[in-house]
């Protein structure tokens, strides 16, 4: 199961094409951010299956390629090996 899949509108788990995200919506929710510190954070994107409930959560990519923020995860947080 490839969870990225989502992105492109096809459901991982039950392969439905029922998928709705708020990648472009201006509001968001409390559930759409992962804290760095005390003032960086990750934006995300949410995608939902309104067949099955799957959802899955993806860092938006302007977040993640954006260095301030990736350089401030490998100063604050532990690479698991
Ligand atoms: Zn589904």
């Amino acid at each position: 199961m490839d969870k990225s899949e989502i992105k492109k509108g096809s459901c991982p788990t039950c392969k439905s094409n029922n998928i709705y995200s708020n990648k472009n919506n201006a509001t968001r929710g409390e559930r759409s951010t992962i804290a760095i510190s005390s003032f960086k954070w990750f934006r995300l994107d949410t995608y939902v299956c309104l067949n099955c409930g799957y959802f899955a959560e993806f860092i938006k990519e302007e977040d993640l390629n954006n260095s301030k923020t990736t350089d401030k995860i490998k100063q604050e947080w532990d690479l698991i090996r």
